[in-house]
């Protein structure tokens, strides 16, 4: 059912498939746990869960933990967590490269043995220096032709905790002449005194990233590993080491163009700072463009996933347009999520006739108007489906003699083409229930509208009114029935359209990316458990809060408006 998809990666893989070059496609998402995952992964994830899905294969979550001093037990939970949200499933247990510390730590050796790796003891700032640049070749560091003996004892040194950090560090020896700068003699193996999170302190050494991730990937059986563009220079690295080591089966590591959209950071270092300083409420504020914020924001994990399949997968990079994303997420609302009436700024309606039109209800409604009257609470309970598709159920809503309608939806000085109520069009229908006249506003000292008073025409429930069209349906919530609540909305986190070309972070933040309403919601709304999502009728749709939503005070986060002129 699914059209064939054609990207660069998927072909190379199903060609391998179609030579038989493997018995089985082993890809893997390799996080560093020093963060919450953000929108550029979703992309990562989903292609790397993606082809493993499509071609019988499996996908490793793998978290590159060489460098503890920023990573954390919170984030690799928080990671784990993420992906499965997303709906993917990885091969086994969560993988490790501190848990092949000590094979890796083997294979150092290994290649100080083979003459391939020597401890320097030059200082990070000679060392840098001797690197040379691109038109000057580097100079060799006085240790690159020492013994294999003095190395491997200088290694154990090191592992030893016999060195300061910055004091030696283990560098392959391949080429300080190569015009690729990352095959000058790069750092292998490096002092931390810092404990580790899953090893504790047994090391004080630790494995430098590229090093650690193509012999974890070796090591793993990994067949295709999938890296974003700026890793193509290190992909000689990459297979050096593995050749070095000798591994029948190398992975073969491939490279795609990473995910940036307008208004969007990227950038868990960036995030990070956005958390620390108390910009936002969390990684998961709902203005995050991380996973965690997203969820709760409302956004649907098949929203993201058709977000990233639209992307696509190419060698190109670009900055994807935000609306994109909103489209996706919007189509994936349209046909899951229930509709009920909020009014967002309310107004309030005071029906004259409310007893009189009500008390012929019974024998005027139409066919189609379910409902009941509830003489207690002088209510009429409507009862609506609560979706065009009526598998999706059905509640009452009441209707009462005061209502709330949008400040928005009444204007005493209307502008051209305004369609709804003025003094000069008083009748517009309210949603599921009578047609109602507006016979007079009332002003407060400023002349701002505070409150209406009308009528209903009792022949209206369900029915046409009589010899006039009227045009037009609002929303409405009873005002005595109707639930207070917070509803907040959002704008982009960020007015500028890149906003990690600010050098000040502060300076590309959009000072109203979060307004925060008090509405009235019909009571099936209070009602509804905490991430339940729906349409607000005419407003956009919108999700009860995760973390602050409650029935005594309902919190509602806006997911994304109704609609858009933007057109993928
Ligand atoms: P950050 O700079 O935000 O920490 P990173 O690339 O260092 O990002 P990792 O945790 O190392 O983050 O990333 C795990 C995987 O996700 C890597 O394979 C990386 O290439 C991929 N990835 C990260 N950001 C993006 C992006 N914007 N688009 C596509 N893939 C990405
Ligand atoms: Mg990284
Ligand atoms: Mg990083």
């Amino acid at each position: 059912k699914d059209e064939q998809k054609n990207d660069f990666i998927r072909n190379i893989i199903r060609d391998d498939v179609k030579a038989q070059k493997y018995p089985q496609i082993v890809t893997r998402f390799p996080p560093e746990p020093n963060g919450y995952l953000h929108l550029g992964h979703v992309k990562s994830i989903c292609l790397n869960f993606g082809v493993a899905e499509e071609f019988g294969g499996v996908c490793n979550l793998r978290f590159d933990d060489t460098n503890p001093t920023a990573e954390k037990q919170d984030y690799i939970d928080n990671i784990k967590n993420d992906v499965e949200w997303l709906g993917f499933e990885w091969a086994g247990e969560a993988h490790h490269a501190s848990g092949y510390f000590d094979q890796l730590y083997a294979w150092a050796v290994q290649l100080i043995e083979q003459g391939d790796a020597y401890v320097d003891l030059q200082s990070p700032e000679q060392i840098k220096e001797n690197r040379g640049s691109f038109n000057e070749a580097g100079t060799a560091s006085p240790q690159r032709d020492a013994s294999v003996e003095e190395n491997l004892k200088l290694f154990n040194d090191m592992k030893e905790g016999k060195f300061a950090e910055g004091k030696a560090v283990l560098r392959a020896k391949i080429d300080m002449a190569s015009p690729n700068m990352n095959m000058r003699d790069p750092v292998i193996y490096r002092v931390m005194h810092q404990e580790h999170h899953q090893t504790g302190d047994k090391w004080c050494i630790y494995p430098m990233y590229d090093f650690a991730h193509p012999l974890s990937d070796a090591l793993e059986g990994i067949t295709h590993s999938l890296c974003t563009l700026e890793f193509e220079d290190h992909r000689p690295f990459y297979d050096w080491a593995v050749e070095k080591v000798g591994f029948d089966v190398p992975p073969h590591q491939y490279e795609f163009s990473r995910l940036n959209v307008d208004h969007t950071m990227t950038s868990k270092r960036k995030l990070k700072q956005l958390v620390d300083e108390h910009i936002v409420s969390g990684w998961d504020d709902p203005r995050m463009p991380t996973i965690a914020g997203m969820r709760r924001r409302g956004y649907t994990p098949e929203g993201l996933r058709d977000f990233c399949e639209r992307v696509g997968v190419t060698k190109v990079d670009s900055v994807v347009d935000f609306r994109l994303l909103e489209f996706s997420i919007r189509q994936s609302l349209e046909t899951t999520t229930a509709r009920a009436m909020a009014v967002l700024k309310p107004l309030k309606v005071t029906i004259t006739n409310f007893a009189e039109a009500v008390s012929s209800w019974e024998s005027q409604k139409a066919d189609s108007v379910n409902a009941r009257w509830d003489d207690d609470a002088q209510t009429l309970w409507l009862t609506q489906p609560n979706h065009p598709n009526v598998d999706m159920g059905e509640r009452e809503i009441p209707f009462t003699e005061t209502l709330y309608i949008d400040q928005g939806d009444y204007e005493i000085e209307p502008p051209a083409g305004y369609k709804r109520l003025s003094p000069e069009k008083p009748e517009i229908r309210l949603r599921n229930t009578y047609v109602l006249a507006v016979t007079e506003h009332i002003l407060d000292d400023a002349g701002n509208v505070v409150g209406l008073k009308a009528t209903i025409d009792p022949a209206t429930l369900g029915n046409n009114p009589e010899g006039r069209k009227v045009k037009g349906v609002i929303h409405w919530v009873s005002a005595s029935q109707g639930v207070p609540a917070t509803v907040r909305m959002y704008e982009q986190l960020f007015s500028v359209e890149d906003p990690s070309s600010v050098a000040d972070v502060h300076q590309a933040l959009n000072p109203d990316s979060l307004t925060e309403l008090n509405a009235v919601v019909e009571p099936s709304l209070a009602n509804a458990a905490a991430g339940t999502r729906f349409q607000f009728e005419r407003e956009g749709y919108f999700i009860a809060d995760t973390a602050d939503h409650s029935r005594d005070k309902p919190v509602f986060n806006q997911i994304v408006s109704l609609r858009d002129s933007y057109k993928p």
